[in-house]
């Protein structure tokens, strides 16, 4: 922002180098992995057809399935390797895990300061179209009848 002086020293500039880690940070990400560590054990509690798991407020409301509906359950039966019960309940939420994983990672990156960092050059024509089957995918999932009832979150055990 204009006015604001440059967080980076001439010396760093000049080096390259970055500066450590703020250690709030640090605290951050630890506060961060041992919440989702914690999250990850409480799911493991409950079975993955169980109704206590949260549901999605849209489908109370209207009964229609929304793109994230079933990826909570999907990660729970990922939690214990059943990818197939995991496709499942929301086969877009498994397919893009790869990439919620790099922007995790980026994340946790830029809170410790790292520079390492997972490089996403994606073209636009491909971001779009991933957005493209997205949607398509939440519109597939509410028609009725096979295939597309297989879209659905549903259990298959
Ligand atoms: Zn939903």
């Amino acid at each position: 922002m204009a006015g604001e002086p440059d967080p980076t020293s001439p010396r760093e500039a000049a080096t390259g180098s970055v500066p450590p880690p703020r250690h709030g940070a640090r605290w951050t990400a630890a506060a961060g992995l041992l919440l989702l560590v914690t999250a990850g054990a409480a799911i493991l509690a409950i079975p993955a057809t169980a109704r206590s798991l949260p549901g999605c407020a849209l489908n109370k409301l209207t009964g229609l399935h929304c793109t994230g509906c079933g990826a909570t359950r999907a990660a729970r039966s990922l939690l214990s390797l059943d990818i197939a019960q995991a496709f499942a309940w929301n086969a877009a939420f498994v397919l893009a895990l790869p990439l919620i994983a790099i922007l995790a990672f980026n994340l946790v990156a830029q809170v410790l300061g790292r520079p390492q960092r997972i490089a996403l050059r994606v073209p636009p024509a491909v971001s779009w179209g991933a957005v493209a089957l997205l949607v398509a995918f939440t519109v597939l999932r509410n028609l009725h009848g096979e295939p597309f009832c297989y879209l659905a979150p549903h259990a298959i055990h």
